[in-house]
């Protein structure tokens, strides 16, 4: 029996967890569980399931679950209330699927108290992979990854050191926009940007899906994750989403991952590893998908693949500039105050405009994200 702590646990993937964990009520306890605003959600999942605490944002929200659970469930609030749900006594694993960047000191707290992490949240490891990764080896934690990719090269790797692998490949859908001409590109709405062809995901992510931003952030996590420089992490556009990601080693071999998307299989598998546990869950029919394609992505309808590069090969502080800026950009896309292209000007010039610092500590790093956050509010469309 393994006790996860899971914070975000009303999003998209949070939800995916906890029907992971309602299919192996023998192998997985939610212990605690950590939400933003969603209280109806929260205190269903908290009725159901039991755990030891919960944590949402706002104290009175906190306050009101407090009166409502009675002493059965600790409540706790705020970004405070995440750490202590992510340092519990009995808590063996924490799974942080909270989108932005919110996860990443929980994240710390809890490889600091030794335990295992399952990082859902891409933030953490694109701002913060270098201290992460190191924090972990010295704590002697297992940063498990959730990303569907991730998780493939994590399983296709099974144990490889970096010496063996050529090269990582990420692989990626390449979107509701893979056949649109560039022409278009400033005419695409939000509507048609949150269509997503083969997952269902929260909307940060789905945009990021539509303007490959999402593969850029995974080129990143990727390079920390597996130790691998970002030279040797590249990108193949597969429309179908069943090879989930490859590894090409050092003699020539890849090794993928397949399966019929369904993010409860990576999330199972990071919860329950080194073990496979029994679900019928996923059935994949290769008869029936006919055939699985691949192509090269398009750099110059998608340049988030060579900002991520850039970000990703400079590294200390910019990738975390990378990672704000799109999330600004992202927000004024969804509230139509600017258009799709220019969510990649504004992390462009947020990019070009930074100081970079090598090695930050996770201060600095901060800062970056601070800076950044202001940098990209700062753009004005009509410049460009
Ligand atoms: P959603 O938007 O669906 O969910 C986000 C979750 O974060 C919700 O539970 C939300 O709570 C919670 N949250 C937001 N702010 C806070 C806060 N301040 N404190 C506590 N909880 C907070 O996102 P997804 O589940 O799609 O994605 C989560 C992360 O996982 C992202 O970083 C994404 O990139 C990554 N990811 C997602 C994948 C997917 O398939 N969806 C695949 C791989 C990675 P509430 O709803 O209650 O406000």
């Amino acid at each position: 029996m393994r006790n996860v702590v899971l914070l975000g646990s009303t999003g998209s993937i949070g939800t995916s967890t906890i029907k992971v964990a309602e299919d192996l009520p023998d192998r997985i306890r939610l212990l605690g569980l950590g939400a933003g605003n969603n209280m109806e959600l929260l205190l269903e999942q908290t009725r159901k399931h039991r755990p030891e605490a919960i944590c949402i944002a706002d104290p009175a929200k906190a306050r009101e679950l407090r009166n409502v659970l009675g002493t059965g469930t600790e409540v706790f609030s705020g970004a405070e209330g995440l750490v202590k749900l992510a340092t519990l006594p009995a808590a063996d694993i924490v799974l942080i699927a909270i989108v932005g960047t919110g996860g990443l000191a929980p994240a710390l707290a809890a490889i600091r108290a030794g335990k295992d992490i399952a990082v859902a949240s891409k933030e953490i490891l694109v701002m913060a992979g270098e201290i992460v990764m190191r924090e972990a080896r010295e704590h002697g934690v297992k940063v498990l990854a959730v990303d569907s990719e991730h998780s493939a090269i994590f399983q296709c790797l099974d144990g490889k050191p970096p010496g063996s692998v050529r090269r990582l490949w990420l692989t990626a859908s390449g979107g509701p926009f893979r056949r649109t001409p560039k022409e278009e590109f400033p005419g695409i709405t939000v509507e048609r940007a949150l269509k997503h062809p083969s997952w269902v995901m929260g909307r940060k992510i789905t945009i990021d899906s539509a303007t490959l931003f999402n593969k850029g952030l995974e080129m990143i996590e990727a390079r920390w994750l597996f130790d691998i420089e970002m030279p040797r992490v590249s990108v193949v556009v597969h429309p179908q989403s069943v090879v989930h990601s490859m590894v090409e080693f050092v003699d020539g071999c890849m090794l993928a991952q397949l399966s019929t998307p369904d993010m409860c299989l990576p999330i199972q598998y990071a919860l329950t590893y080194p073990e496979r546990a029994c679900s019928d869950r996923v059935q994949t029919n290769l008869a029936t998908l006919g055939s699985l394609t691949f192509e090269e992505p398009d750099p110059d309808r998608f340049p988030a693949l060579n900002l991520a590069r850039r970000a990703g090969e400079v590294g200390g502080t910019l990738p975390a500039v990378f990672n704000a800026a799109n999330e600004v950009a992202v927000e004024a896309f969804l509230n139509r105050r600017i258009s799709f292209p220019q969510i990649s000007e504004m992390v462009s010039q947020a990019l070009s405009r930074h100081e970079v610092v090598s090695h930050p500590t996770l201060e600095q790093i901060l800062a970056a994200d601070t800076w950044a956050r202001q940098e990209a509010s700062s753009f004005h469309p009509t410049a460009v």
